[in-house]
């Protein structure tokens, strides 16, 4: 096949510090240098021709739910990772809180084995941190960091026993990977389905306190500072949560952490019991949170955005509020979604794109090549998106199975046109054609 050349597109990679109008040149899979004197013309090249779009390294997820093996209704490997490909992303890294769940090396080579024969994109699995996610006895970590998992998570629940998390704490320090926090006091939540405020007052559903977060991160610094291991904060969504992590960061503390694209643009007021596609956990919480997280993304507190992707089925979400599961489909809208910090100025681009590309990618590490990057020889994971395209989202459109989202309808402005997986093209916009095929 022909080498294929992105032509002419605003490229932005963080890692090169470059920000300028260029050529891409792919060739068998990797990212080839420009040879001066070669005419880029179609009778040589594959081209596409990226006038007016951003050419940026692939977006790179680190939690997501793909709920296979055992909820294949909700998703599949297959699903979800086209419905990522469509988002832009490029690598995903799928939360164990499957059934049966990822906690033994077969579980992990099943979902391996899986995605090398049906994913279009890169799927890195993350391992449990206790067993069956029961919380009282810790997993094999060495057997797990063996068979490749990028991180440890009992995400969906948190880790309520302290002693364990020390103890997963400690294996973090000696491997260098990641546990990865669902930070949340399950006592304080209780039956809690939405931010505990005014509104939920007002609605007559039981709230969950900005504490339940907040206690629990604050455990959790206390026992990575104890032991040295490395704490990933999942989905911070309260300004509390994120004065902590600044403290803990400024203490020396070995910790990073994550917010999603729904907790920096929504708030509780997307809450009505009419649309249980609002509910979601962390819950939807406050503009004063809102912009405790931008600030904490810009200033390094918080170190990437990640979708905390969680699709449902129609059937899981067509019930009251208080019994639907929590959980938004996000890989579809969240390029979208988060342009709306850059046009309202809140956040620069090049931020937003080392936030999904080349922050990631430092946490995951170089066992799996070096991602988000475009430097020449690195695989070729590119998303081109056009960042001024207006469109309405339609979940009944998702290529996710998962249409549980509370953006549909909504119009946002940013649209992926373009997503390269290890040089071959998984997702094209209709209105994007390939000259010289
Ligand atoms: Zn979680």
């Amino acid at each position: 096949m022909k080498p294929l050349v992105i032509h002419g597109g605003h490229v932005i990679d963080p890692t090169q510090g470059i920000d300028e109008t260029g050529d891409i040149i792919i060739s068998e899979g990797k990212i080839s240098p420009r040879d001066r004197e070669s005419d880029l013309s179609p009778t040589n090249y594959r081209v596409i021709n990226a006038a007016g779009l951003i050419v940026c390294p692939g977006f790179i997820d680190l939690h997501c739910h793909l709920r296979q093996p055992g909820d294949e209704d909700k998703e599949t490997i297959a699903t979800g990772s086209q419905s990522a490909a469509k988002g832009g992303y490029t690598t995903i890294c799928c939360m164990p809180n499957t059934t049966p769940p990822l906690d033994n090396p077969d579980t992990i080579d099943y979902v391996k084995s899986i995605a090398a024969r049906e994913a279009v994109i890169r799927v890195l699995p993350i391992g449990c941190i206790s067993k069956g996610r029961q919380g009282k006895e810790l997993v094999d970590m060495d057997k797990l960091a063996q068979s490749g998992v990028i991180g440890y998570s009992d995400d969906g629940s948190p880790v309520l026993n302290s002693r364990l998390m020390r103890q997963a704490l400690d294996y973090s320090r000696r491997q260098g990977l990641p546990i990865i926090d669902h930070a949340e006091d399950i006592t304080l939540t209780g039956d809690g389905v939405m931010n505990e405020g005014d509104l939920s007052a007002r609605l007559g559903l039981p709230g969950i306190p900005t504490a339940s977060e907040e206690v629990m991160i604050y455990r959790d610094l206390a026992l990575a500072e104890l032991t040295g291991g490395w704490l990933h904060i999942a989905h911070v969504a309260t300004r509390g949560g994120v004065e902590l992590i600044r403290q803990a960061k400024a203490n020396g503390i070995r910790v990073t952490a994550e917010v999603t694209p729904h907790h920096l643009t929504l708030t509780e007021v997307r809450v009505t019991l009419s649309n249980p596609n609002a509910k979601v956990k962390p819950p939807l919480r406050t503009q004063r949170d809102i912009q405790a997280l931008i600030s904490g993304l810009k200033q390094g507190v918080i170190d990437i955005i990640a979708t905390d992707h969680a699709p449902h089925s129609k059937a899981d979400k067509k019930v009251d509020f208080a019994q639907a599961p929590f959980g938004i489909s996000g890989f579809e809208t969240a390029l979208g979604s988060l342009m709306s910090l850059v046009h309202r100025g809140e956040l620069p681009l090049t931020t937003l794109i080392s936030k999904l590309t080349s922050e990631p990618s430092k946490i995951i590490g170089t066992r799996y090549g070096k991602l988000g990057s475009l430097n020449v020889g690195e695989p070729a994971d590119i998303t081109i998106f056009d960042p001024d395209m207006e469109w309405v989202v339609d979940a009944s459109k998702f290529v996710s199975k998962g249409k549980n989202t509370p953006l549909d309808g909504d119009r946002l402005k940013g649209k992926v046109m373009v997503t390269i997986s290890q040089g071959k093209i998984v997702y094209q916009d209709d209105s994007i054609k390939v000259k010289g095929i």
